[in-house]
């Protein structure tokens, strides 16, 4: 495997205290911009009492208001600019997991610094001018195939646009080109692993992948391993979304303990949902940025609804920017079944850790008399299944996996055991939870 490179050390590596001055400097320019330019910015801060001036250190962000996906939709599409429009060279949308689509618009500038970050995410994995790039995220107004693709051409690798779909031509194209890095979703690179070991080929020797860059959905440490594993490449994560640029907002090293947050580009807070008061570093709470770079729609204080916690400690690696721990749900995707939060990574944890079951899942939620129910539908794994005394060995999976999110999660839940490749695939996000109560 190729070093952990680092594109552009000057900023990567830079002394946080610097960072800290230049941030406050992109900062009050953001903020002079967005003020004179952006009718919500203006009336939101003037109902504040907090004038531009006001603002002069990144300590200083805590008087800024914040921002909310339901501004974005409703100035959509063009009422965020902070530019006019014929200064927007391209629009991309969110992929509207969560409700309506939202769109951002990006100047050239933009468009640029989204290229120079998925670039430093694809250096950090090794990738280079000697690499093929295989993109298995959509192309289209979803920012991941765009993203993987413009950042892996910014580093001189060999670009292949697959986009989504299409899981037995990703293979053949892989093989006969030789592709060496893979980006897409988390649990379509399991699949593809999956449909790879099934197709009887060998990674390392048929399959010459190395690493991938795999964000867009939560994932957890086992659903790593699981795919390093079924690949033999090193795994990593991406993290990113529309509102502040796409994927490479932040960006896992070879150190594989965090996401750099490109702290050049974003100032991270992470604030306690309710009171939205700001946390320190190493706290649980929902993530939210403010773009210091961008010209084109630039955002203060965005909430992302993500959950997880900030680490500044200086990594192996070199860099100096702060670290974001993997997301353990977002504030819109908890479960709150009979009253517990639940959230679907704490039972992936479960899942994967279970021999005899793929993390392939689905959590179904209901309302029966009354009280809310859980069903957790989990494949088995092809040995399972071709197994002469299958049923039993059906019935000690579920009791042990009943038991095992009972202890961990601490809710009974009903766990259905499920034939190999019964699930639906996702060749994008997947959708874990289907939540009847709201219908
Ligand atoms: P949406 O999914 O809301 O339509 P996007 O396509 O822009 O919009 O997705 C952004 C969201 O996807 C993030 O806010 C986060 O919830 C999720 N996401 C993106 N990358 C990751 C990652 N690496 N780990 C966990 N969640 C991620
Ligand atoms: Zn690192």
């Amino acid at each position: 495997m190729a070093k952990s490179r680092i594109y552009q050390p000057e900023l990567e590596c830079m002394n946080p205290e610097e960072r800290k001055k230049l941030q406050g400097e992109r900062l009050r320019k953001t903020v002079a911009l967005v003020y004179e330019n952006v009718p919500l910015y203006k009336e939101r801060m003037d109902a504040k009492g907090v004038k531009p001036e006001d603002i002069q250190t990144v300590e200083d962000i805590k008087l800024l208001p914040f921002t909310e996906k339901t501004d974005l939709r409703d100035t959509f599409p063009f009422g965020l600019l902070a530019t006019s429009k014929d200064n927007i060279v391209r629009i991309q949308g969110s992929s509207g997991t969560t409700g309506k689509p939202i769109v951002s618009g990006y100047t050239e500038n933009d468009v640029q610094v989204w290229a120079d970050m998925v670039a430093r995410a694809m250096a950090a994995i090794g990738a280079g001018k000697d690499d093929i790039v295989q993109v298995c995220y959509g192309y289209g107004l979803f920012t991941g195939g765009l993203g993987a693709h413009q950042g892996a051409e910014e580093v001189g690798a060999m670009v292949v646009p697959m986009s989504s779909g299409n899981t037995q031509r990703q293979i053949m194209m892989m093989q006969e080109l030789g592709s060496t890095v893979l980006c897409c979703t988390p649990s379509y690179a399991a699949y593809l692993g999956e449909s790879i070991r099934d197709a009887g080929l060998i990674p390392k020797k048929d399959i010459k992948l190395k690493a991938g860059l795999f964000g867009a959905e939560p994932w957890t440490e086992g659903m790593r391993q699981h795919i390093e594993e079924l690949l033999g490449i090193d795994a990593c994560d991406i993290y990113g979304l529309t509102e502040i640029a796409g994927p490479g907002v932040a960006f896992e090293c070879l150190e594989k303990n965090g996401a750099h947050i490109n702290e050049d580009h974003v100032i991270a807070e992470i604030i306690e949902p309710v009171t939205c008061e700001q946390l320190p570093y190493g706290e649980s709470g929902e993530l939210v940025f403010t773009t210091i770079t961008k010209t084109g729609m630039p955002l203060l204080r965005y909430r992302t609804h993500d959950i997880c916690k900030l680490y500044p400690e200086v990594c192996k690696c070199g860099r100096t920017t702060v670290r974001m721990g993997r997301i353990t749900g977002r504030t819109d995707d908890m479960i709150i079944i009979r009253g517990v939060n639940v959230f679907p990574s704490q039972i992936e944890t479960v899942l994967v850790k279970t021999k005899g079951v793929e993390p392939h899942y689905q959590l179904i939620v209901d309302r029966i008399h009354n009280a809310d129910t859980l069903e957790v539908k989990v494949e088995m794994t092809e040995e399972v299944f071709a197994l002469p005394d299958s049923t039993s060995e059906i019935q000690k999976l579920q009791k042990y996996i009943t038991e095992q999110i009972k202890s961990v999660v601490g809710i009974q839940t009903q766990v259905s055991i499920t034939a190999p490749k019964s699930l639906p695939r996702s060749e994008g996000k997947a959708k874990r939870v289907i939540d009847n109560r709201k219908l």
